[in-house]
């Protein structure tokens, strides 16, 4: 990590979590941020807990947001979430573009820009995922799928693109077990601040995500372009979390 980007360890709850679980997860992360040192934690955690993270993080070290958002403001638009409602609930953070939600929700690249956009608007950090498949990444043409995802939010602007945070997961890491090598990884965080530093917005976060734990964290978190991580099924065990964070 540069020395003048702060460190930042984001958990991913995905559908996970119960009234009950998330209180013991919470207090424990409430209790233990104080040892993730210099790096900045935050969990997004389904819409319906957010009043509960937002009642048992407050005043803590570790904020919170959610994963996805509508580009809408508001309206007739069944089962959305809209920026401004997250707001209510003190969000920092809102994941968007997550693979999951591009393969199994068809979210294109310009749907991921919009949604960006939005959270902007609405005073939200977005967390803008990209990543390549495992055949795409066969094929050799992990940069090119990188700079297409990518393309809509750039074409943001600089201004944008300067409050955002990115996070390179490559899907075939995602859940798997199998972490990019923090040199794989590099390689691609790389290409990822070249585009950066060519909009003129070097400080932005890139964060690694993909079946990060904390055995492999450290090795991650020593590459020059890697910013931290967006961490899932690691996430829901506060003693692991807590770990990636201090790494
Ligand atoms: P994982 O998920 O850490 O469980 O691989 C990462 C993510 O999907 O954000």
């Amino acid at each position: 990590t540069s020395e003048s980007r702060k460190r930042l360890v984001i958990g991913n709850w995905k559908m996970h979590g119960t009234l009950a679980g998330n209180a013991s997860l919470l207090a424990d992360l409430r209790s233990g941020a104080g040892e993730a040192g210099a790096c900045e934690l935050a969990v997004c955690a389904p819409f319906p807990y957010l009043a509960q993270v937002q009642s048992l993080l407050q005043g803590s070290a570790v904020s919170w947001g959610a994963q996805d958002l509508s580009v809408h403001e508001q309206g007739a638009y069944t089962g959305e979430v809209a920026g401004a409602m997250l707001n209510d609930f003190s969000c920092r953070w809102v994941l968007v573009g997550h693979s999951e939600r591009r393969a199994l929700h068809g979210e294109t690249d310009q749907l991921v820009a919009d949604k960006a956009a939005a959270a902007l608007a609405a005073g939200l950090t977005p967390v803008v995922c990209v990543g390549e498949t495992l055949a795409e990444q066969e094929a050799g043409r992990t940069a090119a799928v990188i700079a297409r995802q990518l393309a809509p939010v750039l074409a943001l602007g600089a201004q944008a693109v300067a409050r955002m945070v990115l996070a390179y997961e490559p899907v075939w890491a995602i859940g798997t077990g199998r972490t990019a090598t923090p040199e794989q990884a590099q390689q691609v965080h790389a290409s990822i601040r070249a585009m950066l530093a060519a909009l003129g917005t070097s400080q932005v976060r890139v964060l690694y995500g993909g079946s990060v734990k904390a055995s492999n964290a450290a090795s991650l978190f020593a590459m020059a372009d890697i910013d931290g991580a967006l961490v899932g099924g690691a996430s829901l065990v506060a003693q692991e979390f807590l770990r990636i964070a201090a790494a």
